[in-house]
């Protein structure tokens, strides 16, 4: 019979995924499905972004490219790192992948022996602690509260560190609470890390360019210069530029740091979609006008979510300072009954309710480290969301 490597042993398939696919089936069965479990943006790839795809398969650019880059994507990059967040990467301190996803994953590859400890705040996105373990290190889940904005603060992260730490990841704008750091808060974690050189910093701002209500958008790197030595600042393009089928991610950090990276992408994609790339540059070099104008329809979004949200009786949630999630309370619902009698024991006894009764797809806080909770997805339109909210609330009124 066929037995997995035992590294795959310590890993759930991710959930996340199968309540999509679950939810997708039940919607070609003919349910009016409404799913709000998928990490992506509704909008489509700008026309500017495709045609410089089409324009590199015109030229020929089909061709394997550099291992972690073409020259015109790593040189566009360091713009963006340059304009967007004024840090100043060399060349060979930028890393191209198959998606952020990959870029930390080779981060990882890289970095962790058996045993090493990465400390990852929680609520986190589920892929953070399968690919640490995956690599062989050891995630160390810190709980974040509510009233501290989901943030991690200095204490718990002083707490956190052993001499085995390795990493502490950070998120921000985060997934799935939607929850950012300012410089200020930067700075104080900055603090117990000055205290600590063993511990390397990966800074995750996948979300950096969906951030509300004028907020300015802090980066580690550029907030604590003193910790660009040992920081991997990892970004892409899937969601600033809603090309999550591209599958192109990139990271700025110290050249032995990339080199290494280098080494694991070598053995596994060798490099990423040459089409890709170029999409990529025209994104990151176009006219950014576009990701302002999208970033103001999911605040619009949120609003009409975080209000619809609170104004049931027994559900919560924060505002959310950016990406597309929100991250709401139902802990005085579990524990309730449904209309036919079911007991509704956890969150994802809960998220099963709501798709099953109302037909409306959401993931349990606990794919995140936090159970008592559920993410909304708020990537999708006005009308289906006011929808999705109005069953919401009708299924939380039904349970006694
Ligand atoms: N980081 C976070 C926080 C995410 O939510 C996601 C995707 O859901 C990624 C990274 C991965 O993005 P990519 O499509 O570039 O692999």
């Amino acid at each position: 019979a066929f037995q997995p490597a035992a590294r795959l042993s310590l890993i759930e398939v991710s959930e996340i995924l199968q309540i999509t696919f679950e939810a997708s089936a039940r919607k070609r069965a003919g349910r009016p499905v409404i799913v709000l479990g998928a990490g992506e943006p509704d909008f489509d790839t700008p026309d500017p972004v495709k045609e410089a795809a089409a324009r590199a398969m015109r030229e020929g650019r089909t061709k394997y490219t550099v291992l972690d880059g073409s020259p015109e994507l790593k040189a566009a990059v360091r713009e963006k790192f340059r304009r967007d967040n004024g840090l100043d990467y060399a060349l060979d301190e930028i890393t191209c992948g198959s998606g952020a996803k990959q870029v930390l994953y080779n981060a990882f590859m890289a970095t962790l022996d058996p045993g090493d400890e990465v400390v990852i705040p929680a609520p986190f996105w589920t892929s953070y602690a399968d690919i640490v373990a995956i690599c062989g290190g050891v995630p160390v889940v810190v709980p974040c509260l509510e009233a501290d904005g989901f943030r991690l603060t200095p204490a718990a992260l002083d707490r956190a560190i052993t001499p085995r730490t390795r990493w502490l990841l950070l998120n921000s704008p985060s997934n799935p609470t939607g929850s950012a750091y300012g410089a200020e808060d930067l700075e104080a974690l900055a603090g117990v890390l000055d205290r600590h050189p063993q511990v390397w910093l990966m800074s995750d701002d996948m979300y950096e360019h969906i951030l509300y209500d004028g907020r300015r958008f802090a980066t580690p790197a550029a907030v604590a210069p003193q910790l660009k030595a040992r920081t991997l600042t990892v970004n892409g393009v899937s969601k600033a530029y809603a090309m999550t089928g591209w599958r192109i991610g990139y990271g700025g950090g110290p050249r032995a740091l990339i080199k290494a990276m280098a080494v694991v992408q070598s053995q596994s994609t060798s490099c990423p979609s040459s089409i890709s790339q170029a999409a990529a540059v025209e994104a990151l070099t176009g006219d950014q006008r576009v990701v302002a104008e999208r970033c103001r329809a999911f605040q619009d979004r949120r609003d009409l979510v975080v209000g619809a949200l609170n104004a049931m009786p027994s559900v919560s949630c924060r505002n959310p300072e950016g990406a597309f999630y929100t991250f709401a309370r139902c802990t005085d619902l579990v524990g309730r009954t449904a209309a036919d009698g079911t007991p509704l024991a956890d969150d994802r006894a809960f998220c099963r309710y709501l798709l099953e009764s109302v037909d409306v797809a959401v993931v349990p806080g606990s794919c995140f480290g936090l159970p008592g909770y559920f993410r909304i997805s708020y990537a999708t339109s006005e009308a289906e969301l006011r929808e999705a909210c109005g069953r919401l609330a009708k299924a939380c009124a039904a349970l006694s």
